[in-house]
């Protein structure tokens, strides 16, 4: 960012709260950057975990467990409820906060939820091109990305984990 989206004046690079920070010398706007919160589901129907294969980057082909960005009017219990029936059709009740994760420069932050589908016939939404449900010995067997981008490589740790924690349970 380099102008104030305030009032339009050039930002300089000032100490804020202990570091280097884009601040307004008009308006005294202060530039934070914090990573983004996005909300996953690991969503259970009858001992079966529901995944959807992405139409998108990062990941895109792969699959993953639904959910998306948090807007700034929900709480991200809610988000996660209304990515999942956005992107599947089918109704999630968060049952429990499963984990957090986070990396450095990223820009991003999942919040991961388990919980259980309580409704609604699975239909894939705008950004998947399948939703379906996989027993533990039918779980997808996929590779780690080939190139180099590490948001790619995080991503698919973190969906290995959430998939892993899916099998441990199962035992
Ligand atoms: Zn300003």
């Amino acid at each position: 960012m380099r102008f104030c989206p305030e009032c339009g004046t050039r930002l300089h690079q000032r100490e804020v709260a202990g570091r280097e920070r884009p601040v307004c010398p008009a308006c005294g706007f202060v530039h934070y950057r914090n990573p983004v919160p996005i909300a996953l589901a690991q969503a259970t129907l009858e001992g079966r975990l529901l995944l959807v294969r992405r139409l998108c980057t990062p990941l895109r082909g792969y699959w993953a467990p639904p959910g998306g960005y948090v807007e700034y009017d929900e709480a991200v219990e809610d988000a996660v409820v209304r990515e999942l029936k956005e992107e599947t059709n089918l109704d999630f009740q968060v049952e429990e906060l499963l984990n957090v994760y986070s990396r450095p420069n990223t820009g991003i932050l999942f919040v991961v939820y388990r919980g259980r589908i309580v409704g609604g016939d699975p239909k894939p939404g705008d950004d998947a091109s399948a939703v379906e449900f996989f027993a533990p010995e039918t779980l997808p067997n996929q590779k780690p990305p080939s190139g180099a981008d590490q948001l790619e490589h995080w991503a698919f740790s973190v969906i290995w984990e959430i998939i892993e924690d899916f099998r441990r349970r199962s035992r």
